[in-house]
Parts: C-alpha cells; sequence; structure tokens
C-alpha cells in the first residue's frame, strides 16, 4: 500500500505492536479520525494541516510557523511535546477545550510528525472513574469493621488479600498472618483445632457457606472473641477457586450473652416455683424443711412429710403422649393448691413427683390428711384432647416427732413411698421406725 494519488499513507504501531494502515482518499474534513500534520520540537509546535476533526477536539487552527505549544496544550505544553516526540501512541489534553485526544504518532521526517486519532476524553473519564471506584472499594474494605479476607484457592494457593482491620484487631500485619497456618495459630488454642476442621470443611467444598464463633490471641496477649462468615465459590468453567469471608469482632456481644447468661442463673437460684405447676420448686423446699428442721430443735413441733409419686406414670405418657402426661401433673398440683391448707407447703419434688410439708401436724393426722387426697385424685377425670384419662399415687410419709436431719426425714418418706408402691399403689404408707 504505497502513497497513490493524493492519498497518505500511515503507519499505526499500537501496544502489540500491530501496523494499521490507512488510506487517506478524500478531503481530510471528511475522514472520521481526528488527524494533523505537525511540525515539533522540545521547545515548538506548529500546526501545518488538520482536518475539521482536530479543529473541534482541539480548538486549534493552522498557522504554519507560529509556536502554538502553550496553546494547544497550557501549562503542561513542554510534556505534551515530548510525548509527541518519543511516544508512538499518546494521550494529549487540549487546553482551549479541555478534550483528551489519543493519538497514533508517525513522523514523516525531520521534525514532522502525523498525529491521528479519536477524542478520548469520555474513555478517559470512564477510565478515571474505574480507579477511583477501585480505590474506593479498598478504601471501603480497609475501613471495615471487620476483617475481609479472600484467598485464592485455585489455580494457586494464596492469600490475595486481607484488609486494614486485621492489624486493628489483631495486631499483626498482612505479612504476618497471610497463610491459613498463620491464621490457625491465632486462633486460641481451645478453637483450634475445631476450627482447623471448619477450615477445611471449607476450603474443600464449593458453595460451601460457614458462620463461626472464636477466640482469637492479639499480638499483645489479649484474647478477643470473632464471628466469622466465609463463602468458598467456585467460577462457572470450574478453573478458579477462592474463599472470602468477613472477621468481625464479637467480644462486647460475647461479653453481654455471659452476662445474661450469669443473671440468668442468679435468677433461677432466687427463683422460687417450679414454673410448669406453680408450685414451690424443688430448691426452695429444701430451704423450708432445713428451716423447720431447726425450729423443731427449739419448739420440738411436730410437722410431716407426703412424698408423692404418680402411679405407672411412663404408661400415661406412652399412652396418651406427654402433652397428656404435663396435663395430669398439672392437676395433681391443682388438688394439692385445693384441697390442702394454705399453710401447707406443696412442691414439686421431680418429674411426677410432689412434696408436701404439713406443719404442726402428726401421724393420724398425715395419714387422715393423704387418705383425703387418694379419695380426690380417684374421682377426677383428666380431659386432653377429647380423651379422659384417670390417674392414681402412691404416697410415703414421715413425721418429724424427733430430733431428725432433714437426710434422714425425707429417707423415710421414699422408703414408705416405696413401700406404698410395692403394696399395690394408689394406697398410703406411713414409716415408723420407733
Ligand atoms: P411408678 O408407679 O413405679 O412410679 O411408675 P412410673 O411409670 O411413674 O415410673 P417412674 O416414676 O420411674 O417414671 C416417671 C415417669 O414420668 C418417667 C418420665 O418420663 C415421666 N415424667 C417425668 N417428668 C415428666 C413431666 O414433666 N412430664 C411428663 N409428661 N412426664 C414426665
Ligand atoms: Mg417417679
Ligand atoms: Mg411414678
Amino acid at each position: 500500500m504505497g502513497g497513490k494519488g493524493n492519498g497518505i499513507s500511515l503507519k499505526f504501531y499500537g501496544r502489540r505492536k500491530t501496523i494499521v494502515y490507512m488510506e487517506r482518499m478524500m478531503d481530510p474534513g471528511k475522514f472520521s479520525m481526528a488527524y494533523a500534520l505537525v511540525s515539533c520540537d522540545e521547545s515548538s509546535l506548529s500546526l501545518i494541516d488538520c482536518n475539521n476533526r482536530f479543529r473541534a477536539l482541539s480548538g486549534l487552527e493552522c498557522e504554519e510557523g507560529r509556536n502554538i505549544a502553550e496553546k494547544a496544550f497550557g501549562d503542561k505544553w513542554e510534556l505534551s511535546l515530548e510525548k509527541i516526540l518519543t511516544r508512538e501512541t499518546m494521550i494529549l489534553n487540549f487546553a482551549s477545550t479541555g478534550r483528551s485526544f489519543r493519538a497514533g504518532c508517525n513522523r514523516k521526517g525531520k521534525g514532522l510528525y502525523e498525529l491521528m486519532g479519536i477524542d478520548f476524553t469520555e474513555y478517559e473519564r470512564k477510565e478515571e472513574y474505574m480507579l477511583f471506584r477501585a480505590s474506593g472499594y479498598r478504601q471501603f474494605i480497609d475501613n471495615l469493621r471487620g476483617i475481609a479476607f479472600q484467598r485464592m484457592l485455585k489455580p494457586e494457593r494464596l492469600a490475595m488479600f486481607t484488609s486494614g482491620a486485621l492489624e486493628r484487631l489483631t495486631g499483626y500485619t498482612e505479612d504476618q498472618s497471610r497463610d491459613l497456618a498463620s491464621w490457625l495459630e491465632i486462633i486460641h488454642p481451645d478453637d483450634r483445632d475445631r476450627m482447623a476442621e471448619e477450615g477445611l470443611r471449607i476450603y474443600e467444598k464449593p458453595g460451601y457457606e460457614n458462620e463461626s464463633e472464636y477466640r482469637i490471641i492479639r499480638k499483645d496477649g489479649e484474647v478477643r472473641w470473632v464471628r466469622s462468615y466465609d463463602n468458598h465459590f467456585r467460577s462457572d468453567d470450574g478453573l478458579f477457586e477462592m474463599v472470602q469471608g468477613l472477621i468481625v469482632d464479637v467480644t462486647e456481644q460475647k461479653n453481654q450473652e455471659q452476662k445474661i447468661r450469669e443473671q440468668n442463673i442468679l435468677l433461677e437460684e432466687l427463683s422460687i416455683t417450679d414454673h410448669m405447676t406453680g408450685l414451690s420448686n424443688r430448691r426452695f423446699m429444701v430451704n423450708i424443711l432445713d428451716h423447720f428442721i431447726s425450729d423443731y430443735k427449739r419448739s420440738e413441733v411436730t410437722f410431716s412429710l407426703l412424698m408423692i409419686d404418680l402411679d405407672h406414670f411412663k404408661l400415661v405418657n406412652d399412652r396418651y403422649g406427654h402433652d397428656a402426661g404435663d396435663e395430669v401433673i398439672k392437676k395433681m398440683a391443682d388438688v394439692l393448691r385445693s384441697d390442702l391448707r394454705e399453710t401447707d407447703l406443696k412442691a414439686r419434688w421431680g418429674g411426677e413427683e410432689f412434696l408436701v410439708l404439713l406443719p404442726r401436724t402428726n401421724r393420724e393426722e398425715a395419714l387422715l390428711i393423704a387418705g383425703k387426697l387418694l379419695k380426690i385424685v380417684r374421682s377426677l377425670t383428666v380431659t386432653h384432647n377429647n380423651i379422659d384419662m384417670k390417674f392414681t399415687f402412691s404416697c410415703g410419709i414421715a413425721v418429724n416427732d424427733r430430733r431428725l436431719s432433714a437426710e434422714i426425714l425425707l429417707k423415710h418418706a421414699d422408703k414408705a413411698l416405696y413401700r406404698a408402691k410395692e403394696e399395690g399403689r394408689d394406697r398410703v404408707f406411713l414409716w415408723d421406725d420407733k
């Protein structure tokens, strides 16, 4: 392709060294790219020929022989001239229009250059925008309250990045915790094995999402709780795999949870009622019993214990279900509440066991009261889910008319209960080893 007629041949050397030849067969005004023929050295530039596109882009007119370097490029003119003299492709920014020109440059002879290319203003903005956006992402990630990390697994294993929070949270720099092994070292020894196992699971299963909590030991020795959200994903073609995650400090939250747990335990200890039946709970009953025992030592006022256990309760559960069983337990509690004196102390002792303390009650009275309860319960029907159920209980009685300990007294009641069961259930047995 030589120059034919008034055609001019131009050479472009792109980054890949591809040579593009273009024929300018017609009037430069109709040519689709901006074109200019300039004469240029380190300190001056003059415009010999150009087309309309170039005119519009640069805001310049041909004024051969006049140095328009500064007019063309403003205070950056020296740099721009250097670009023309030393590069094959470049971006020139025109001062008066504010537009940029991505040009290929072809040296035509001593000090003579052809510039040809496109208006690059929009593209350049786009590029700047992309760069800004990328730096924005990075800044955003670095400022996150947690450590964002990304590790490549395939085609090779490497830490791609760990965000700025790493140092704030752990005291270690990115280099000090680059691989998984050094991260595991930061993990508290009590949590390390568990996390190593979880780590393996995450790393081996594409699509795996995991949330875990563990402790880390900071460089300064402080222990912090973190929660890690990890997920493992791979490209559709399966060529690439990586794990991304966010590790957040949850120490305050953990401490708060711990405080709440401790408070709950305290509350439970302070609480004196059984949740399901509303009777006293076992702990409270033990306290009361101790109180009565020491009272006896002073005043020698007899009191009695009724140890009550529902008969064949496993059968009730098996036949009617656990909920039905609960209803029966509640019914028994109702009976104790409504058919005993208010001053009698009633507790749920265990699952379907109750303990009643009858103050100022001797053996004859205790037997009468227990017998009355047996009768009442025999006459009852509990309805649950439209099913009527009957139930009975057995009762062991222990009477404190001596200086017995709570332990022995309870043992007596228990033994008596056992005898009541043994002798056929639905009955009362009074322990008497006088
Ligand atoms: P026994 O006459 O010898 O006492 O027979 P039993 O079936 O009652 O035997 P045992 O006292 O050993 O078993 C008690 C059963 O009560 C076992 C347990 O599943 C059930 N149970 C304990 N607590 C609850 C509860 O809160 N609700 C229900 N529905 N069942 C309970
Ligand atoms: Mg029992
Ligand atoms: Mg029972």
